[in-house]
């Protein structure tokens, strides 16, 4: 089966990042290793064992995981988000 090709796969970045479906901000530690079979948190195609996969440490909750490629486009759109959006009134980035 393909996977979605990039230009989607960004939109669904952006739009996981927003709904929060995904973490807003980049964990610090990240584990690669062999393909679980388990879905991918982006594409949500499985991460095959013969493939990369990212997994992120998550403090409870849902552990991110990606392939290799997912998590480029993810830590891209990311870095991109996080530099459109507007810091929280409450917590002013330029003061
Ligand atoms: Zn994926």
């Amino acid at each position: 089966m393909a996977l979605p090709d990039e230009t989607a796969l960004r939109l669904l970045a952006k739009r996981k990042i927003e709904t929060g479906t995904l973490p807003r901000e980049a964990p610090e530690s990240a584990f690669a290793g062999k393909g679980s079979g388990l879905s991918c948190s982006l594409c949500e195609q499985p991460i095959a064992a013969s493939e990369y996969e990212f997994e992120y440490a998550s403090d409870g909750g849902e552990v991110p995981r990606f392939h290799l490629r997912c998590q480029e486009i993810w830590r891209l759109v990311l870095t991109e988000w996080q530099t459109r959006t507007p810091a929280r009134a409450d917590r002013p980035r330029y003061s």
